[in-house]
């Protein structure tokens, strides 16, 4: 039988609640599968932060350690009626945060976390979440068992903080691993090199460790529980009738999270795209006792009459304009300056040039780095270098986009008759969405505007 894959986030383990749902769902399933778990809600962010702060201070460590010891505590409290389970469970707890804490330990005595350091200390906040997880299915009885990425081993490409899961190398392994007809529960977030060191998958990364691991056992879907329906034609928060997508092809669903919708992780349909694998999104919030999906992401293409599924925005695009007469012909500028800015750990998201100006697309918190990146560079060619921010990027996403005439005209004249200056306009780097950049303040009219227009 193939196995399906479902991956739950920090946003389904904050209440006692919502664990009991995440076992009711489980049941419900009722048959074997993979089950990927995020980190508590906001443990990860605790974690970054005590990294920094153990490198002066020891006493910190001890903070970190005393909260999650008594946070765990408490789920185990709250879970276990049977007072040896509980212990036991507790003692694995305990073992877990003692090792966490010989690696802090190490970070305070030599003054600083070396990558491959930061990456196992990092990946903590997800181990106990699988570890109290599959002790509570358990003392529900069902038949789990934890099973860890480094056990598989889940083998990536050795990029520190943002690795690619090597599906090929990986593949043998995670299939013997998790060959049993049962409950497996697996930290998400995180993968190993070929010599076997931690190498986390990014930011929000779980999405994307459950794709890989859908894609390695060739499962019959990734089902990524939420505790929204799935994903929208607009934010519900900015507009009146949002409607929910009921299906949306792979490309879409990758262009969607990349502009801003926070439903999954723009990696996560990579790995299941080319085998076909579907993707469903459900909401645990709204789960009474049949599996019921929101949208479905597929590969199967479907074109509407308006063209548009949905519009999304991201306020995390700022633009390094950088200035000069005739940078635009000149040879390797822009070589040098993304070699420059490679070099410094810093992500182009987009690229536009004209005669006179090279338009960097960044990331809010990369963009003064760059410009000192940039400044420092003292190219010839470049006169002027601008940081621009407060800026907001609107895209909307449709299948055919680029195929049906009138499209980017209603667009325009939508933003026109609400007075809104678009500052920057793509269309045709991505086959399925027309990006376009406007004041931070236009953002929420822009929205609004669209989806007037196309819904
Ligand atoms: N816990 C990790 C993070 O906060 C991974 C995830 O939540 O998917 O980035
Ligand atoms: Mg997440």
């Amino acid at each position: 039988m193939r196995k399906v894959v479902a991956k739950f986030g920090g946003s389904n383990l904050k209440k006692k609640e919502d664990i009991l749902k995440l076992v009711r769902v489980i049941r419900a399933y009722n048959r074997p599968m993979v089950i990927v778990v995020s980190a508590f809600y906001g443990i990860t962010n605790r974690l970054l932060k005590t990294l920094e702060a153990v490198k002066h201070d020891e006493d910190e460590i001890r903070t970190l350690t005393d909260f999650l010891l008594s946070m765990k505590e408490e789920v185990i409290h709250e879970h276990f009626d049977d007072g040896k389970i509980a212990r036991d469970t507790m003692k694995e707890v305990e073992q877990r945060v003692a090792e966490l804490k010989r690696y802090l330990t190490g970070i305070h005595y030599i003054g600083e976390a070396p990558e491959f350091v930061e990456d196992v200390v990092l990946s903590y906040g997800e181990r106990l979440s699988s570890l109290l997880l599959t002790s509570i299915l358990r003392s529900n009885g069902i038949d789990a068992e934890e099973a860890l990425p480094e056990e598989m081993p889940l083998i990536t490409d050795g990029e520190f903080g943002n690795a690619t899961v090597d599906y090929q190398r990986a593949s043998e392994g995670v299939k013997n691993r998790l060959a049993d007809d049962k409950i497996y529960v697996v930290p998400g977030f995180y993968g190993v090199s070929q010599d076997g060191k931690v190498t986390l998958l990014g930011r929000g990364g779980s999405d994307y460790s459950a794709a890989a691991l859908a894609r390695c056992l060739d499962a019959e879907s990734l089902d990524v529980w939420k505790d929204v329906e799935g994903f929208m034609s607009a934010d519900p928060k900015l507009v009146d009738e949002p409607v929910l997508i009921r299906e949306l092809t792979y490309t879409e669903a990758a262009e969607l999270s990349y502009f801003g919708a926070g439903i999954l992780h723009p990696r996560t349909v990579e790995p299941l795209k080319s085998p076909g694998i579907p993707v469903n999104i459900l909401n645990i919030d709204t789960f009474k006792d049949r599996i019921k999906c929101g949208t479905v992401i597929v590969g199967k293409k479907t074109v509407t009459d308006d063209i548009i599924k949905s519009v999304t925005y991201s306020d995390d695009f700022c633009i390094l304009k950088l200035r000069g007469a005739g940078v635009g012909v000149k040879r390797g500028v822009l070589a040098k300056v993304s070699g420059a800015l490679d070099k410094s750990g810093i992500n182009i998201k987009s690229v536009l040039t004209s005669q006179i100006a090279i338009n960097i697309l960044l990331s809010a918190k990369d963009i003064k780095r760059a410009y000192r990146v940039i400044e420092r560079l003292e190219l010839s060619a470049i006169t002027e270098i601008e940081a621009i921010e407060q800026l907001s990027t609107i895209a909307t996403v449709g299948e055919g986009l680029l195929d049906h005439p009138g499209v980017a005209g209603r667009i325009f004249s939508a933003l026109a008759r609400k007075n809104i200056n678009i500052r920057m306009i793509v269309s045709g780097a991505s086959s399925v969405a027309t990006y376009f950049i406007v004041a931070a303040s236009d953002r929420n009219p822009a929205v609004k505007a669209l989806h007037e227009e196309f819904f």
